[in-house]
């Protein structure tokens, strides 16, 4: 075993990454030690800049030999703690591993290093009218993470999460053994898709890190339609945008369909709470349509017409409503240089923001977001809650987002307990939190089958027998 106190473990670390790229200094260390969310601080021992698969490969022999824990991390904007490590040891940052390998602009994927950003691979993309599912989120964050963690975006009501996007992946085990899974396993240069092979691709996908580290992936991409048309509509609850949502979603004709509160529509987000203007809708809907020609745009425009329709029928509050135009372009301009910018969001807070984020079926949404609202007021925070249709109808995403400021120990802890109390509605309503603090995943165990934890620990012990890689976060 090395000895700590002689910084052996920085001496080994620094002959796998050099001098530059690897450290125990308390200052670098601290920037790593807390993000935006109420999860404490705790900080690393060491903070590694790998730059090559063949260094990653060394550090975790060298971490799996001496059980030294190592978080892989990539900008830290998961808002959940996910890069906090719990126990100590290595911070393994991959923002240097930032090569876009491929675009294929013929078979429509993109092969790229865990540290590509959000607005890197968007602006290489644009040059070939490529997109992907951009987040709402910041646009220096990982596209790689994203999508690893079932990250969501801009295209999620037409072709699901992030996740469903993934066509191969290269990773390092916690043993620093090198695996390939998807097609490029089978032909080193051919990365289009997981299937039909057995999909291997879930040992890394939702596993927040502790399974792996990724180092290439390939993300399916989408040719760009030129013609832009967003349906918005308010309503003043949300049983009515519900129902709206459930039956426009039936024609699946947007590539995003989001509501989101009152209070989440404004920028920023209202904090601490104050009531809505009297009178001013609760809830507003944006559909997000793209077309290649106007009279596809206009056939899609006649379907909203006839939805919009059907639900004045059945004499909701639904209307017309135009979209807040700031906060409007946030979420159809993506990477968001507006949402994307986390100070829009907790600028009337003071730096602290986290989330009750879940998958939750479409039919629920109207009773927890209900439970919800009456929570977060009570705790004096925005009901800034937002709820989008995955590729269909019948479970979609609901979640709040929840500035607080963070200088505040007791802004901090009053707002961990709103959202942990939110997340148990939502479990209890049969929702499933994704990228979720280990707080959560307490209550989440506490709920699952025997059975799923048990193959949970098992494939965790297969995996990663010495239990270095992120070790805490599934809360098992
Ligand atoms: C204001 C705001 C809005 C947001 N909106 C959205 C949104 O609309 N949709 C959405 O999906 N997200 C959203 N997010 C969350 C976040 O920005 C995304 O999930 C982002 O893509 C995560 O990337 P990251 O580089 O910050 O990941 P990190 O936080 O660095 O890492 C995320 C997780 O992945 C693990 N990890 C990182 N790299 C690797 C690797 N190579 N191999 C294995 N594990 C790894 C980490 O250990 C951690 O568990 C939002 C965040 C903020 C602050």
């Amino acid at each position: 075993m090395v000895a700590k106190g002689e910084d052996k473990i920085l001496e080994e670390l620094v002959s796998i990454v050099g001098k530059e790229n690897a450290t125990a200094a308390k200052h670098i260390r601290y920037a790593y030690s807390y993000d935006l969310s109420f999860v404490k601080p705790k900080l690393p021992d060491y903070v590694v800049m790998a730059t090559t698969v063949e260094q990653i490969q060394g550090i975790m022999k060298f971490a799996n030999r001496e059980k030294i824990p190592v978080v892989p991390y990539t900008a830290g904007t998961n808002i959940g703690g996910l890069c906090i490590p719990e126990r100590g040891g290595i911070l393994l940052d991959l923002k240097r591993m930032n090569k876009i390998i491929r675009i294929d602009d013929e078979s429509h994927y993109a092969v790229i290093e865990p540290g590509v950003s959000h607005a890197q691979l968007a602006t290489e993309l644009y040059k070939y009218n490529l997109r992907w599912s951009w987040p709402v989120g910041p646009p220096s964050a990982s596209s790689s993470s994203c999508a690893i963690s079932h990250g969501i975006g801009g295209l999620s009501g037409r072709y699901g999460l992030n996740s469903e996007e993934i066509t191969s992946m290269e990773v390092v085990l916690p043993t620093g053994e090198l695996v390939r899974v998807g097609s490029c396993a089978i032909q080193e240069d051919s990365w289009h898709s997981v299937l039909p092979l057995p999909q291997l691709d879930g040992l890394f996908k939702g596993w927040l890190g502790s399974s792996g580290v990724v180092t290439k992936i390939g993300l399916r991409v989408h040719p760009i339609p030129p013609v832009l048309k967003v349906f918005t509509v308010s309503t003043k609850d949300i049983e009515d945008m519900v129902s709206y949502m459930r039956n426009l979603g039936n024609y699946e004709i947007c590539d995003d369909l989001t509501a989101v509160s009152w209070w989440l529509a404004q920028v920023p987000i209202p904090s601490p709470y104050i009531p809505k203007p009297d009178g001013a809708p609760e809830w507003f809907c944006f559909g997000t349509t793209f077309s290649w020609t106007e009279k596809e745009k206009e056939a899609r425009e006649e379907i909203w017409q006839m939805a919009l329709g059907e639900e004045q029928k059945k004499g909701t509050s639904i209307k017309y409503a135009e979209y807040p135009e700031e906060a409007l372009k946030a979420r159809t301009q993506l990477p968001s240089q507006i949402v994307g910018s986390t100070k829009n969001y907790t600028k009337m807070a003071g730096g602290g923001i986290s989330w009750p984020g879940t998958f939750t079926p479409v039919n629920k949404w109207a009773p927890v977001y209900n439970e919800w609202k009456k929570i977060l007021v009570d705790h004096n925070l925005s009901p800034s809650v937002r709820v989008t249709n995955y590729r269909g109808v019948h479970y979609g995403m609901l979640r709040a987002m929840i500035p607080f400021n963070k200088k505040s120990p007791e802004a901090t802890e009053n707002a961990r307990q709103a959202i942990v109390e939110c997340l148990k509605v939502d479990l209890d309503a049969g929702g499933i939190p994704y990228k979720p603090p280990v707080d959560f995943a307490a209550e989440i165990n506490k709920r699952a089958h025997p059975g799923y934890l048990s193959l949970l620990r098992q494939v965790k012990k297969l995996l990663d027998p010495n239990d270095i890689m992120n070790s805490g976060k599934l809360g098992i």
